[in-house]
């Protein structure tokens, strides 16, 4: 690997006096410094030669050394203008590596697979910044982008969400979203001190390896996930009293409880214990009442 080769803690302490760089708590910025963490996500990712790699937030680049060394080309977007020169340097040596400065929530990520990848599943891999890793994870999935996979580091407790099923605390809208466009699987552990600065909380690699077809079949996905937001802003209601309180939902009590005895659920049910082949039957029945 060409120098100054982040992994090692040295090297980014060095990069970082160099340009004087100041951490913005604002983007999230936490840089790995842990080599056995980096090698965990790049096997994790499954990279190849014919990989096209989107990495978000790449920092000073230490996990984009990797991908470029994997990859046949990555794309890297980073919203903080003053990691542009840095990035600039610490990749100089690869030539397959385009760096963007711009929010990802700002980005066209499909039309960059189409440019970048002739419209074919693309790989994204990041180490996320935790205020946004929701949305920035629905967005791939919901703006249609063409995936393979995705593998981030977020907060452990996210991770664990991402994961779970009924019955747990952890249970809840983003678990049924993710489960519904991925098979999710946590791949390491990451404890504070793989980080420069250190988070506050643990953290952990999750891939979510992206269906070919949902495992659930669904006649109106937007009026699905209305249904299970719903269940899950009022966890302490039955579904019956979340779905007839939901503002963006208007079926009747009527209504609510016919399509919950015609997908077999008792009326005094809570949203929280269904899954997400009980949400996808139930809202097939409220499509039917539309
Ligand atoms: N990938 C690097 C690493 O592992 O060392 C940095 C990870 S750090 C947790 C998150 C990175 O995402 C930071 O570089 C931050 O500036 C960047 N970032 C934060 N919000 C962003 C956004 N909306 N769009 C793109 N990058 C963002």
């Amino acid at each position: 690997m060409p120098r100054p080769y982040l992994g090692d803690p040295k090297y980014t302490i060095e990069v970082l006096q160099k340009y004087h760089f100041v951490f913005q708590k604002r983007f999230g910025q936490n840089f790995l410094i842990d080599t056995h963490v980096l090698d965990r996500i790049i096997e994790a990712a499954q990279i190849t030669k014919d990989d096209f790699v989107i990495e978000i937030g790449p920092g000073i680049g230490t996990m984009t050394q990797y991908l470029a060394e994997a990859a046949r080309e990555v794309a890297v977007v980073e919203i903080d203008r003053s990691l542009i020169p840095i990035l600039q340097d610490t990749l100089k040596d690869w030539d397959n590596v385009t760096v963007i400065n711009e929010d990802i929530l700002k980005v066209d990520v499909r039309k960059l697979a189409e440019e970048k990848n002739g419209g074919r599943p693309v790989k994204v891999v990041a180490n996320l910044p935790y205020y946004i890793t929701t949305p920035i994870i629905m967005g791939l999935f919901e703006n249609q982008v063409p995936l393979d996979s995705i593998t981030i580091m977020v907060q452990k407790e996210v991770a664990d969400r991402m994961q779970v099923g009924p019955g747990t605390k952890d249970y809840g809208a983003l678990s049924l979203a993710v489960q519904y466009y991925a098979s999710p699987q946590i791949v390491a552990n990451v404890p504070p001190n793989c980080f420069m600065p250190r988070p506050k909380v643990g953290s952990a690699v999750i891939r979510l390896t992206r269906f070919q077809e949902p495992p659930v079949k669904v006649d109106d996905e937007k009026l699905m996930f209305a249904i299970i937001r719903a269940s899950f802003n009022q966890r302490r209601k039955t579904l019956v009293n979340g779905l007839k309180n939901a503002s963006d939902l208007s079926f009747t009590k009527e209504q609510i409880e016919s399509a919950l005895t015609n997908a077999g659920l008792p009326l005094n049910i809570r949203g929280e214990a269904l899954t997400l082949e009980q949400f996808a039957q139930l809202s097939n029945e409220f499509a039917r009442l539309k």
